[in-house]
């Protein structure tokens, strides 16, 4: 039950583990007048900031549970903790450090009276695998996600029909047993949840038969997902409202689907372009081609113009995928890259260094002229 991320508290009242009781004392009231409740109202962490500087001070203050802590930490030597030490209903004892920073009276009553109040449900997450072709074209999927909802019978209460849960007489709603403890410095007041309750605050007397007063039921639910196109892989749609269901009166969670979308054979994309990387020989590229394209909607004939280089890149625009809320399209990129031919027989060896003397050294390849030309400057040969 003890948090194990609880801090030091020698930590949280910013202090030695060998100060004496004065240099205690003087930190807890810097302190717990910097954080109360009452003087942060705005500030939400202050509360809690307030209750842990209490805890630790209600133990540190102590000689015996100081001395237990200094032993075996938070867990105290019964393993159970020390108790969350709050300082509601004094009884008068502590008025040098009170009556300095609350005036007196009505200390601690930000930390009664309160029940639980509405919980927001969990966000959840669903993993959604589509092909590259849904996420370009957009699509409708049918998904099916396991969630707990407030039971119908009982609309979330837990109480059978027509019975209505009861506040809890133990604690009278707050959910919190407080008890004095007295100590060296003073009396304290230690706060838990109520058992009786479980620290609701209320009791179900008779529990509804659909739930058996757990208030929730888990179910199926199917969900139908409008996928838009243009979607990418790596990108969650957001259903508001779709996760779980909130706690007393608390808001649904969001149910977020994040798509996979699977490789395509052919294309890569980037952003709404798509790319493709298409072999061809080098008597193609030599002579010019007609060359079929892929692309989303089908193969294309494209024209490789005579002398293309390899590596050299196409576009062919409006071919890519279409923008997400939009009606444009992103661009087809296809590189040529030339593939030299392996594995040649004896005739067609022949037939190329015959195609190699007609051509060396001539205008035929500029590229290659120029480097040759450029190494002789270099080497002077
Ligand atoms: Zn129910
Ligand atoms: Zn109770």
């Amino acid at each position: 039950m003890r948090d194990l991320a609880k801090r030091d508290y020698y930590e949280v009242l910013g202090v030695d583990k060998s100060a004496s009781d004065e240099e205690l004392k003087r930190a807890y009231r810097r302190l717990a007048r910097k954080y109360h409740p009452d003087v942060n109202k705005d500030d939400p962490q202050a509360e809690e900031k307030f209750k842990e500087i209490n805890e630790a001070y209600g133990v540190l203050s102590d000689q015996k549970t100081r001395a237990e802590y200094d032993q075996f930490g938070h867990e105290g030597p019964t393993g159970q903790g020390f108790g969350g030490f709050d300082f509601s209903g004094f009884g008068g004892g502590f008025g040098d450090i009170f009556d300095m920073f609350f005036g007196g009276g009505g200390f601690g009553s930000s930390s009664r009276g309160r029940r639980p109040g509405p919980t927001r449900g969990s966000d959840m997450r669903y993993n959604l695998t589509i092909s590259f072709e849904e996420a370009a074209f957009g699509t409708t999927k049918e998904i099916e996600i396991t969630r707990n909802e407030n039971c119908d019978e009982c609309k979330g209460s837990g109480a059978a029909k027509g019975t209505q849960p009861e506040t809890c007489p133990q604690c009278n709603g707050t959910g919190e047993i407080s008890y004095a403890q007295n100590t060296a410095f003073g009396r304290f007041v230690n706060v838990r949840a109520c058992d009786k309750c479980g620290g609701e605050g209320t009791i179900v007397k008779e529990p509804c038969n659909k739930c058996n007063g757990r208030k929730r039921i888990r179910k199926v639910k199917r969900i139908s997902l409008n996928i838009p196109a243009g979607i990418d892989d790596g990108q969650a749609i957001t259903l508001r409202g779709e996760g779980e269901a909130g706690e007393r009166g608390g808001s649904s969670g969001d149910l977020y689907v994040y798509i996979t979308v699977r490789p395509h054979t052919l294309f890569t994309r980037r952003g709404y372009d798509l790319h493709c990387d298409i072999p061809i020989t080098f008597v193609q590229a030599a002579l010019g081609a007609e060359i079929e394209v892929p692309t989303l909607e089908g193969k294309v004939k494209y024209k490789v113009p005579e002398g293309t280089q390899t590596g050299t890149i196409f576009r062919l625009r409006n071919q890519g995928i279409q923008r997400l809320r939009s009606t444009t399209r992103g661009d087809l990129f296809v590189r040529v890259n030339i593939e030299v031919p392996k594995r040649l027989k004896e005739k067609q060896k022949q037939l190329l260094r015959q195609f190699e003397k007609e051509t060396a050294g001539k205008e035929y390849h500029e590229e290659r002229k120029s480097f040759v030309d450029k190494m002789k400057d270099v080497f002077g040969v």
